[in-house]
């Protein structure tokens, strides 16, 4: 009996494939679609992986929301106003 290994493939239909969607610094894109991060799919992610401990998500959100608001400062602070909404009020 022949195996013979598997590519893993890009798959259109599959919501999980394709490019990550991370934070790219500094200006927080996403790195996935291009959209303010976090975007609708990485909330989606964010709330699977943490659907046991919210309260672990919402620290983990805080923190990053401290970093992106000490580097958009630099770089975009008028984007900064609005971070909260952005990071932790759809939590
Ligand atoms: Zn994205």
């Amino acid at each position: 009996m022949t195996t013979s290994p598997r590519h893993p493939q890009s798959n259109p239909d599959d919501p999980a494939a394709g490019p990550p969607h991370l934070p790219m610094r500094p200006l927080w894109g996403c790195g996935g679609c291009q959209a303010e991060w976090p975007c609708p799919a990485a909330r989606h992610a964010l709330l699977a992986e943490y659907r046991n401990d919210r309260t672990a998500l919402r620290v983990y959100l805080g923190a990053l929301m401290a970093e992106a608001a000490e580097q958009l400062a630099q770089v975009q602070p008028h984007t900064t106003a609005d971070l909260h909404r952005r990071f932790l009020r759809w939590v």
